[in-house]
């Protein structure tokens, strides 16, 4: 089959590769017919995901249609059906399973003792995302094998198209799960870093759940513009004072929740401690570039709350405590437990409650993959995301 696969930073490659097969008799095997790039397979097409290996192909945000079915996933799942595929792998029966936290599934992740000595315990096993998580094969591909399948996939009802709902394998659940972390009381302020896709469904859900006001913060054109027609009001760091104009906005008590969708890699900003980041980061001295979590804690009111969906891989240099702990924030992040939230969010796309098509900029190929990486890194022409199918 052909797949994107990694070959080392900036370069991706459509290759052929050995079609999946059934491993184990939970597996299932689907025809993928529509896949996305998410913001975090840009951590890895520039080079900052460890344990990654030429060749490796990579996506987490795919859907199909199941061509073979393993002996004991077949009550589940039968050759035939459409299904929509968590990005998070999870067995369904462990302690953390049993408990919805599907993200932190003891049982899916074969690379275990490798995340164990650089986090101290092992989260779930994730699709297409480095070997220090399992290093299962991604789906951007013509086809994908999906573990515990009895599981994790979500058939979809019929009458409901791939745009409706292939966000639901990650950035629509985690930018809900952003939005519930903020605990949102009638009118509350959420200020929002980051309106890319995930910053996009975090605003919507926060109106949804009852947001009197939503600050959306990014500098990209096209991005403010999506945040504005949802309903936010927007900040462009480049050229406000964030932490400024979040005080003029909210008579200067800060906003009852921050939210940060922006993770690792921010844009750099000619603050110190942004610049700082990236010189260590250059020289091999720190791992992560906090910048947007140091504001949100900043920007967030006394006893307000930091929800933190971006993703980060370390350690992280010079975050504020001292304010944290002073003023009692809370934090919640998580990656997010895909599984927990489809009951839930399924209904709010029937219902038309939630449109996630609207985030589509540009539709293409699989083969199409590798410049599209390269365009949807420099979000050239608007691009904010992008859906391939083979
Ligand atoms: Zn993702
Ligand atoms: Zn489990």
């Amino acid at each position: 089959m052909k797949a994107l696969c990694w070959h080392g930073k900036s370069d991706m490659r459509y290759e052929t590769v050995p079609d999946p097969k059934i491993q184990d008799p939970r597996d299932a095997i689907i025809k993928v017919t529509a896949c996305a790039i998410c913001g975090s397979d840009l951590h890895i097409f520039n080079g900052v995901i460890p344990e990654m290996e030429s060749g490796d192909v990579i996506g987490h945000e795919t859907m199909g249609e199941v061509v073979d079915v393993g002996s004991a996933a077949s009550h589940k799942l039968k050759v035939g059906d459409r299904v929509v595929v968590p990005f998070t792998i999870a067995c369904g029966e462990c302690f953390f399973c049993k408990r919805g936290q599907f993200s932190g599934c003891e049982r899916s992740n074969p690379d275990k003792a490798k995340a164990e000595k650089l986090w101290g315990h092992s989260p779930a096993g994730l699709f297409g995302y480095s070997h220090l998580l399992g290093g299962y094969p991604g789906g951007q591909a013509e086809y994908m094998r999906v573990p515990f399948a009895d599981v994790g996939p979500l058939k979809v009802p019929d009458g409901l198209s791939d745009e409706q709902v292939l966000f639901l394998s990650d950035i629509f659940p985690t930018g809900y799960m952003a939005a519930e972390f903020c605990n949102i009381q009638n009118g509350d302020t959420i200020a929002i870093w980051g309106c890319g896709p995930v910053g996009q469904f975090a605003i919507r859900s926060a109106i949804l759940m009852g947001a009197g006001r939503v600050i959306a913060i990014d500098t990209v054109p096209e991005r403010l513009e999506m945040a504005k027609a949802a309903g936010a009001e927007t900040l462009d760091f480049m050229k406000d004072d964030v932490y400024e104009r979040i005080q003029e906005l909210t008579h200067g008590r800060g906003a009852d929740a921050c939210i940060d969708a922006v993770g690792t890699e921010p844009h750099t900003t000619a603050s110190f401690d942004s610049v700082v980041d990236r010189l260590k980061v250059a020289t091999f001295m720190g791992t992560d570039r906090p910048h947007v979590v140091r504001q949100a804690i900043h920007c967030c009111r006394n006893f307000g709350t930091v929800s933190i969906v971006g993703v980060y891989g370390g350690y992280l240099d010079k975050i504020p405590f001292g304010s944290a702990i002073n003023r009692g924030l809370t934090f919640r992040m998580a990656q997010t437990p895909v599984q927990h939230y489809l009951p839930k969010l399924l209904p709010l796309i029937e219902e038309d409650k939630i449109d996630l098509s609207v985030v589509i900029t540009d539709r293409a190929r699989l083969e199409d993959g590798p410049e599209l990486y390269k365009k949807f890194r420099d979000r050239k022409d608007g691009c904010i995301k992008v859906v391939m199918k083979p």
